[in-house]
Order: C-alpha cells, then sequence, then structure tokens
C-alpha cells in the first residue's frame, strides 16, 4: 500500500476546505481531497449571501446580539463576539480571490437583510453568491501550489493507538479510497484538517447536495473525539416537492408577498398554528407544514400565491418563476408544492474556532465542527462567515506552529486490511439501508419529537448499525457503504443528543418537554471508545 506524506491534509472543498488550504499553502506541503469533485459541496449551493458587519451604524455587538437570540441563548458569547469580530478581514480574502460582491450606485457594499437580523448586514453576490466564491477560491487554489486530488474519499482517519504506538492517542493521518481507481492507500501527515461539511443526507428530505453525509463527524467520533449538540438540525421550511427539483428553495420572500401555505384542497391552515399565519418564523412554519403533513398523511403541502398574477411574479421572482416553469408548475396558476428539508446541522466535531479538536494533530472547520457559535439555532448567513472566519484562525494557528511527528520520525500506517472481504453482489441491500436510515429520521427524529418516537428510532438504529457493520467487514468498502456507515453513526449522535436534551429549546422540539428550561446546557457525546 502506498503512503502519500504532507504537512497539511486538508478533507473537502467548501468554503473551510478551500480557504484552509490557501491560507496554508504558504507553510508547507498542502493535499487537498475532496470526494467528488471541487464544486460538489453545500457551499456552491449557498444563494443568500455571507453575514459581516460593515454597515457604519451597524455594530459587532448587535451582531453578536442576534446571534444569540436566534440561537435560544445557548450559543457561546465570546465564541459569538470573536468570530463576528473577525468576519471584516475573513471577507477582505474572499475579495482577493477574486469575489464581486453586490455593490450599491454610491460604491458602498450593497447590504441586504435576513430574517432574525437587526441590521443589513449580508454581503452577496446576486443569488449564487455561493457559486461565485466556490469559483474564485477554486481559481486561486490552481495557482496556490496545493495538491489536489478529486474523487478521492475519506475512509477513516489513522490514529496512533489503533496502529500499536504508545504514548498519546494521535491523529497521524487517513486512509483514503480513489472512486476511480478503487486503489486505497495511506495519507501521512501531522496535521489532519476535517472541512467535510454537515450531514443534511441524513434525513428523506434535504436541500443539501449528495456529497453531505456527516462523514467528518462520523469518523471524527469513532477515532474518539467529542461531538457536540447533534440535536440541532436546521430544517428550511418550504422546499420545492418534486422528484427532480432536489435543493431547491422557495425563499421566504414569497410568503413575505403574500403566499398562504395552504393543503391540497387549497384550504389556508397556518393561522391555527400562530396568529401571524404564513409569516409566522421559519421554525414554527416548519413544524406547522410537519404537524399537517403527519396529521394528512400528504407528502407535502402548498404555497398559492396565484392572486399576483403572472406579470407581477415573473417581475419580482425571476428566477423562482423560472424554475418552477422547468417542472412544469406556473405559479400564476398553479399551488407550488413544498416540503420542509433538512438544510444545515449546528452541531458536530467539538472544535475551537482555531479549529482544535479533544484528539491532538485533529482539526475541525466549518459546518463539520462545533464551535458554539450557532447555540440551538443558526442566524441566516452565519454559517458561510463561521467557515470563512475559522478556515482564516486555524491557518494561523497551524501554519506557524504545525504539530510534528514525535521525535521527527513519521509513524509506518499499517497496510489497510481487506481480510476476508469480498466483492459486493447485492447493492439493494445498501440502498435499502440508507432508505430506511432517512425515512425514520425523517418520521421520528424529525421537526418535532417525542420520546417515544426516539425511543423506536434508536432502537431500529441499533440494529440497523449492526447490520451495516457486518456488510461493511464482509464485502469490500465502495463509496455507497462508507456513506451508509456514516449516516448511520450522525443518525445515531442525532438520537442520543435529543434523547439527552429535556426541554424545548431552539432546533430541537418534543412534545415531552415542551418548556425552556432555565438553565442553558450543550450536549456533549464523548466519542466512541473501541
Ligand atoms: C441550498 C443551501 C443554501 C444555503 N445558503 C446559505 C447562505 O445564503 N448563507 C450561508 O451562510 N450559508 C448558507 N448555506 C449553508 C452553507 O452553504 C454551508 O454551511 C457551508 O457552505 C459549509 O461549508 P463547508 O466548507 O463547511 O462544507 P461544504 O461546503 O459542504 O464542503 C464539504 C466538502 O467536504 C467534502 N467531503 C465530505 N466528506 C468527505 C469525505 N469522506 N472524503 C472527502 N471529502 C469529503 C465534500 O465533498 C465537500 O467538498 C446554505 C446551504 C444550502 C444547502
Amino acid at each position: 500500500m502506498k503512503t502519500v506524506d504532507c504537512d497539511y491534509f486538508v478533507v473537502g472543498s467548501g468554503m473551510a476546505g478551500l480557504m484552509s488550504a490557501l491560507h496554508l499553502a504558504s507553510y508547507g506541503k498542502v493535499l487537498l481531497v475532496t470526494k467528488m469533485g471541487l464544486k460538489d459541496c453545500n457551499t456552491n449551493f449557498a444563494q443568500g449571501g455571507i453575514c459581516c458587519v460593515m454597515d457604519p451604524k451597524d455594530t459587532f455587538d448587535k451582531h453578536a446580539r442576534d446571534t444569540m437570540i436566534a440561537g435560544a441563548w445557548l450559543g457561546n458569547s465570546p465564541v459569538v463576539h470573536e468570530i463576528c469580530e473577525h468576519a471584516p478581514e475573513a471577507i477582505r480574502d474572499l475579495v482577493e480571490c477574486g469575489v464581486k460582491f453586490a455593490k450599491s450606485p454610491d460604491g458602498s457594499w450593497d447590504l441586504t437583510r435576513e430574517g432574525g437580523h437587526s441590521a443589513r448586514r449580508i454581503l452577496h453576490a446576486g443569488d449564487i453568491t455561493g457559486e461565485k466564491c466556490e469559483a474564485a477560491m477554486i481559481r486561486r487554489l490552481k495557482k496556490s501550489g496545493v495538491e489536489v486530488r478529486e474523487r478521492t474519499i475519506l475512509i477513516d482517519l489513522v490514529m496512533t493507538r489503533r496502529i500499536g504506538i504508545k504514548g498519546e492517542n494521535r491523529c497521524v493521518g487517513a486512509y483514503v479510497l480513489d472512486r476511480d481507481s478503487g486503489e486505497i492507500y495511506a495519507v501521512r501527515s501531522p496535521n489532519t484538517i476535517l472541512a467535510t461539511g454537515g450531514c443534511g443526507k441524513v434525513y428523506l428530505y434535504t436541500c443539501n447536495p449528495d456529497v453531505a453525509t456527516g462523514d467528518g463527524i462520523a469518523l471524527a467520533w469513532r477515532a474518539g473525539a467529542k461531538i457536540e449538540n447533534m440535536e440541532f438540525i436546521q430544517f428550511h421550511p418550504t422546499c420545492l416537492y418534486h422528484p427532480q427539483a432536489r435543493r431547491f428553495l422557495i425563499s421566504e420572500a414569497v410568503r413575505g408577498e403574500g403566499a398562504e401555505l395552504v393543503d391540497r384542497h387549497g384550504r389556508a391552515f397556518m393561522k391555527k398554528y400562530d396568529p401571524r399565519g404564513s409569516l409566522a418564523p421559519r421554525d414554527i412554519v416548519a413544524r406547522s407544514i410537519d404537524s399537517e403533513m403527519k396529521r394528512t398523511g400528504d407528502d407535502c403541502m402548498y404555497l398559492d400565491i396565484r392572486k399576483k398574477g403572472r406579470v407581477y411574479l415573473m417581475k419580482r421572482f425571476p428566477n423562482i418563476y423560472r424554475k418552477c416553469l422547468e417542472f412544469g408548475i406556473d405559479m400564476a396558476t398553479d399551488l407550488i408544492p413544498v416540503v420542509p428539508a433538512a438544510h444545515y446541522t449546528c452541531g458536530g466535531i467539538k472544535a475551537t474556532t482555531d479549529g482544535r479538536t479533544s484528539i491532538p494533530g485533529l482539526s475541525a472547520v466549518g459546518e463539520c465542527a462545533c464551535t458554539g457559535l450557532h447555540g440551538a439555532n443558526r442566524l441566516a448567513s452565519n454559517s458561510l462567515m463561521e467557515a470563512l472566519v475559522c478556515a482564516r484562525l486555524a491557518a494561523a494557528r497551524l501554519g506557524p506552529h504545525p504539530d510534528t511527528f514525535a521525535k521527527g520520525a513519521a509513524p509506518e500506517i499499517p497496510a489497510w486490511k481487506t481480510g476476508a472481504a469480498v466483492p459486493p453482489d447485492e447493492a439493494v441491500l445498501v440502498s435499502h439501508m440508507w432508505d430506511e436510515i432517512r425515512r425514520l429520521m425523517w418520521d421520528y427524529v424529525g421537526i418535532v419529537r417525542t420520546n417515544k418516537r426516539l425511543a423506536r428510532a434508536a432502537r431500529r438504529l441499533k440494529t440497523l448499525r449492526r447490520e451495516i457493520r457486518d456488510y461493511y467487514f464482509r464485502y469490500l468498502v465502495t463509496p455507497d457503504t462508507l456513506e451508509l456507515r456514516n449516516i448511520a453513526v450522525c443518525a445515531e449522535l442525532i438520537v442520543r443528543s435529543a434523547q439527552k436534551r429535556r426541554e424545548s429549546r431552539g432546533l430541537h422540539y418534543t412534545l415531552d418537554y415542551p418548556r425552556m428550561s432555565k438553565r442553558p446546557k450543550q450536549t456533549v457525546l464523548d466519542g466512541f471508545k473501541g
């Protein structure tokens, strides 16, 4: 088995991974791997923008306060302030990469405002901010000297204790699988940086791309890292419900302009749940749609904005109008089918703002990490900011003071053992287990939870994890089995965290404990001790 050496091993090519690699490039040899193409990541789909205090009338304190309120006071206040305050310099990094954020006619930044923000502080590049950032960073990456390996998927971290080295248990790299050749090899590095994103794919409905299977979270947990606040999964209330329209969000502005949420008979139902009707906040709308779907057994609910007429709709929502039409839905004459969809993972690998995890040699940045910024709910457009700032801070820590191997000797990484494994011959088993996990998470561990549903999910997941383990060791690894194993771990971490929280707070809402407790507490799960 070959072993590839580098000073910094970055996993993931979204905002967090690309920025970490770009900053570290001047300090040593950087290898970046990503499991599909460079652009296959959540970052590329971000529409709204990136938060940053830029307006002289706005302040860091206001931004921090808005973040704490959105997070139901579970955020870590010093962390929140630190990240908000570092945002302007991190935004400059993007501008230097060539991102052209929208400007007003007078040359100042064209800042927009989203729900929960008390000021205009969102920088955007049209409604394709993520795509523009991703393209600019990739252009810069190509000139940076960073070695990039696409279609390369991380299998597991290599820990010193597991390879028989005594002393402190450290991460010294990872085993990876080349999707095209099927070759498995080791990457050896004293500094591994996980920037692997969230785990939206754990749920049946998600606006996340296929790569969002929580790999980094699952393999950090398997390596023994502490995991925090996994019960807080943010659902976007209105994702277009159509088999070919995965990931297309119907913006909240459509409700802002008068769309009503209705059932399949066209009956408005939101007033039953909140006096503000269809204009209630995101989490309430998501919960109400979920409740109506469960009550009626229907697959989706609908947005009705027909009263506004074609001319207005085409002018006000050209992109949404066009996209809906592509799927045979004319907003001027048809109801728009929508479902809530898993959108953002607030919890993750417990990490400091500069990426330090509970495992020496292992850092985590971006959506896979839990720094304490989001608390129990993410404030809109704070996630790209966090990825950007934490990548910068992690590089500032690791660049000048990298971890090095003890006594300068690189550990020998044993060859990947396949044992008696044979090529898989029943892919249907894998796809069935995938579907089962995603459906049970949607039905039992979704937007509204109860003790009974969580217990049922925990029992079924325990059996599934055993079946997956058997399958994993019996057959040669494939990307599908790796991802299946990882979504099963993330699902279990979400359930266990939800069971530990005996209150309703932010995104975790349970009928058994509907009140918020007076003392906010983080949910920390210890890593696997196998
Ligand atoms: C539709 C949508 C709209 C959004 N809009 C906004 C917005 O307007 N503003 C905002 O702030 N946030 C927004 N978000 C959230 C934001 O996009 C993400 O939180 C952010 O992009 C996360 O960046 P990241 O670098 O941590 O992860 P990602 O961008 O998801 O990148 C993760 C990377 O890791 C790779 N990877 C994963 N597992 C492995 C493995 N095993 N081996 C190798 N590589 C691996 C993936 O392929 C990918 O390249 C939105 C998200 C979605 C889905």
